[in-house]
């Protein structure tokens, strides 16, 4: 059986941007393997998000914007974000930026394979369809099937983003929509955003949140009718598609740790309860984890990087929003009328200090956040 130091399952986000720190020449003694079944050659995500400093992906980021639009029927607002950027990296670009620096170092390697098991004994083992492997710690990237959300709060975050291409004109290439309610919200939260890439090319992207997944038929009539009658676009053509779900959940996912198996990415809970975004949690997480290896010690004390007190307020927002208390078109737009975006911003990167959390507890409407609170105290 091959032995390796550390065994990354899985090379989407977490596990690659895990892996491209791995190649530093500080880990050059170290054996590294990366599992994945798939050849990650597919744009099938695209992955935005603001940051304030520049980046070890500075170089793939194909577009960002420092003004961002809301709108709503009670919230029409245009901001400057400075000093953040709003980012965009396509997902093709993202795996093979790193997949090329994975191949240009000897200590890491990566393998085509589906894991079917990982054995947590005497012995840390990988085992794939084709072969077994040892490590000292694995990094585990995916969520299994068969985990037990229903003593948590859920609710699926589903996508469905068309890439388009106009004939005129149609877009402010400075300018990105990061969230726009004026589509029928059927009773759950549902918002499109529109990220130009330049006057004529724009990804547009419905997200919803719920539990009750669409047919492609239906994510794609209210794409058409939002392309259509919102932004008044008749000649166009669709250049890409992506879609995907995933978990904005209080679920523990650390309880799935051990000393030698370490859960990462979405598996590991970073994936932002109260808001899907994951790719700036995932980029400090694998910070931490490279750092704490450093030091000589147990990487399974990165997974602090989140804190409780940040839990306890997704715990507070799923609540409001799930039990229907306080819908979400309306708790965004009271958000984006009464703050800065920069503080919502810092209050979802979990860089509030308490007088700053204060200050956003002003903007959600009052008694259906009081409520959730109390429900979650108790
Ligand atoms: C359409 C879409 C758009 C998104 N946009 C954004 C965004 O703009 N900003 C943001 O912050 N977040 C965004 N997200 C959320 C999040 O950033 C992504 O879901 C991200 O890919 C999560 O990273 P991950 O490593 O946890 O999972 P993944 O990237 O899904 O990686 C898991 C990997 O494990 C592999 N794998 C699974 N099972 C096995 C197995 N048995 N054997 C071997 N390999 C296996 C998979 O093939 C995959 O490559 C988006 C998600 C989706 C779906």
């Amino acid at each position: 059986m091959e032995k390796y130091d550390y065994i990354i399952c899985g090379a989407g986000l977490a596990g690659l941007s895990l892996a491209y720190r791995l190649c530093s020449p500080d880990f050059a003694s170290k054996r590294i393997l990366l599992l994945e079944k798939d050849d990650k050659v597919i744009n099938d995500r695209t992955f935005c998000h603001w940051s304030k400093e520049t980046s070890i992906y500075e170089d793939i980021v194909s577009k960002k914007w420092s003004q961002l639009r809301f709108r709503s029927l009670s919230c029409q607002r245009s901001f400057d974000i400075e000093p953040y950027t709003y980012k965009m990296i396509r997902g093709d670009d993202f795996y093979a930026w790193n997949l090329k620096k994975v191949n240009s170092v000897s200590h890491v390697s990566i393998k085509k394979e589906n894991i079917v098991n990982i054995e947590d004994d005497d012995q840390i083992v990988v085992h794939t369809e084709n072969a077994s492997y040892q490590a000292d710690y694995i990094f585990k990237t995916y969520l299994d099937a068969n985990l037990d959300f229903s003593k948590s709060h859920y609710v699926s975050q589903h996508f469905m983003g068309w890439f388009i291409q106009t004939e005129e004109d149609k877009f402010l290439e400075n300018e990105a929509t990061f969230m726009d309610f004026n589509i029928p919200q059927k009773g759950e939260t549902r918002f499109m955003y529109v990220l130009p890439t330049n006057n004529k090319t724009a990804l547009v992207e419905l997200a919803i949140f719920s539990n009750a997944i669409l047919s492609v038929r239906e994510y794609e009539t209210i794409l058409k009718n939002y392309i259509e009658e919102n932004l008044n676009i008749n000649a166009y053509q669709v250049l890409e598609k992506e879609k995907g779900i995933i978990p904005m959940t209080t679920y523990d996912f650390n309880q799935h740790d051990s000393k030698n198996i370490i859960h990462i990415g979405t598996a590991g809970g970073s994936v932002k309860p109260s808001s899907g975004f994951a790719f700036s949690r995932i980029q400090e997480h694998s910070d931490l984890i490279c750092k704490i290896l450093l030091e000589g010690k147990n990487p399974l004390l990165a997974q602090n990087l989140f804190k409780s007190r940040y839990k306890k307020y997704d715990k507070i927002f799923l609540n409001a929003i799930l039990t229907d208390k306080a819908n979400g078109e309306n708790v965004f737009s009271r958000m984006f009328n009464k703050l800065p975006p920069q503080l919502i911003f810092k209050f979802l990167d979990e860089k509030t200090s308490f007088n700053e959390d204060l200050k956003m507890f002003t903007a959600p409407p009052t008694l259906p956040f009081i409520r959730a609170f109390f429900e979650e105290l108790v």
